[in-house]
């Protein structure tokens, strides 16, 4: 039977949180009109989550799973689910019950009054370290600034989109995922929905800092050119102090008869902010081709190695795979 809608819950490592997972989803799951299939994308998780998601597989035939062959990033995690997905409505959200399952209800009925994309905009993070609440308000108000397209500031991938809208992102062959953004550049009619951000139910938080800091430089670098002028500016900065020195010296020489600037201190200051400017651009020129690089090496975006729930397995085949038919690998 086609599901109408599809849930779709990127897992890492998160034994602890699962069983209460499934009691609070299921319990939406049961009260939505009409059939709903939860795709659980097991990501390379080191614990037992695989073993308890094909216990639910067993219990639950609404319940498929993807997992892959190691990890691969939460937001490869939610590309892989949308690639299987078959809902005429399609939701993400976390395993740790930070976005609540609850909120689905609401998103569907705006989903009813013609909304395309309805995201989940967060009022309030509840008991999260002030660095990573301070870190995340810089981050989301920057992006905004810069970024090409209008991303909404404290969203995060807790969304509910159209079927329209996960054709469009499939057909997206990028590898550098920055999922909120890639959906506010799609377009359709789009709404938020604002809740207040739980703690996580249990478990650590499985995105560390490196993790974070990864995915805020995708953001920024995948939406906006702005950091690549930043060179062009401090070029023209350092030319016009350049050129203000010049004269300087210049005039103390020929009116004043002193010679100021002799000091080694000055000459190695000013050779250490050259050297800092150009390593700096440098260093964003290289996010850029690191970038490029990745994306003509057109490898598949994730490995999987077991899959459970989907009839035909031929689906991994997902619409960002180049190769012809005849050539393509079987899993
Ligand atoms: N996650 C994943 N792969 C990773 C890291 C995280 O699939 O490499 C999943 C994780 O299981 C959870 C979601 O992504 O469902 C969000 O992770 P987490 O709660 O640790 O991050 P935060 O809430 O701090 O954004
Ligand atoms: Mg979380």
């Amino acid at each position: 039977m086609q599901p109408t809608y599809s849930f779709i819950i990127p897992v890492y490592n998160e034994e602890a949180t699962i069983a209460e997972l499934y009691r609070r989803v299921s319990q939406v799951m049961d009260g939505m009109d009409g059939p709903v299939e939860l795709i659980l994308i097991n990501d390379g998780s080191q614990d037992r989550s695989l073993e308890l998601l094909r216990e639910l597989r067993s219990r639950d035939s609404r319940v498929c799973y993807l997992s892959f062959a190691r990890n691969f990033g939460h937001q490869i995690a939610v590309t892989a689910g949308l690639n299987f997905v078959r809902g005429q409505v399609v939701v993400i959200l976390d395993a740790d019950l930070q976005d609540p399952p609850e909120l689905i209800p609401d998103m569907v009925e705006l989903w009813r009054q013609g909304y395309e994309v309805v995201y989940a905009q967060r009022t309030q993070r509840r008991k999260e370290s002030w660095f990573k609440r301070f870190t995340a308000y810089v981050f989301y108000r920057l992006l905004k600034r810069l970024a090409d397209v209008d991303i909404p500031t404290d969203t995060g991938d807790f969304c509910l989109m159209d079927r329209r809208v996960v054709d469009v992102l499939n057909a997206m062959p990028e590898r550098n995922r920055y999922i909120r953004g890639l959906r506010s550049w799609i377009g359709f009619q789009q709404t938020a929905v604002r809740f207040e951000r739980d703690p996580r139910f249990a478990g650590e938080v499985k995105y560390t800092f490196r993790k974070s800091l990864a995915l805020a430089i995708n953001g920024l670098v995948s939406f906006s050119r702005v950091p690549l002028r930043l060179s062009t500016y401090l070029g023209l900065f350092s030319a016009v102090v350049a050129l203000v020195m010049a004269l300087l010296v210049m005039y103390w020489r020929l009116f004043d008869g002193t010679a100021p600037l002799t000091g080694y201190a000055t000459i190695a200051a000013a050779v250490f902010f050259l050297g800092a400017v150009q390593l700096f651009s440098i260093g964003i020129l290289g996010e850029y081709i690191g970038r490029i690089y990745e994306e003509v090496k057109n490898r598949p975006l994730y490995t999987l190695r077991e899959v459970a729930g989907f009839a035909s397995i031929d689906r991994h085949e997902t619409s960002h795979d180049r190769t012809p038919p005849e050539k393509r690998l079987r899993f």
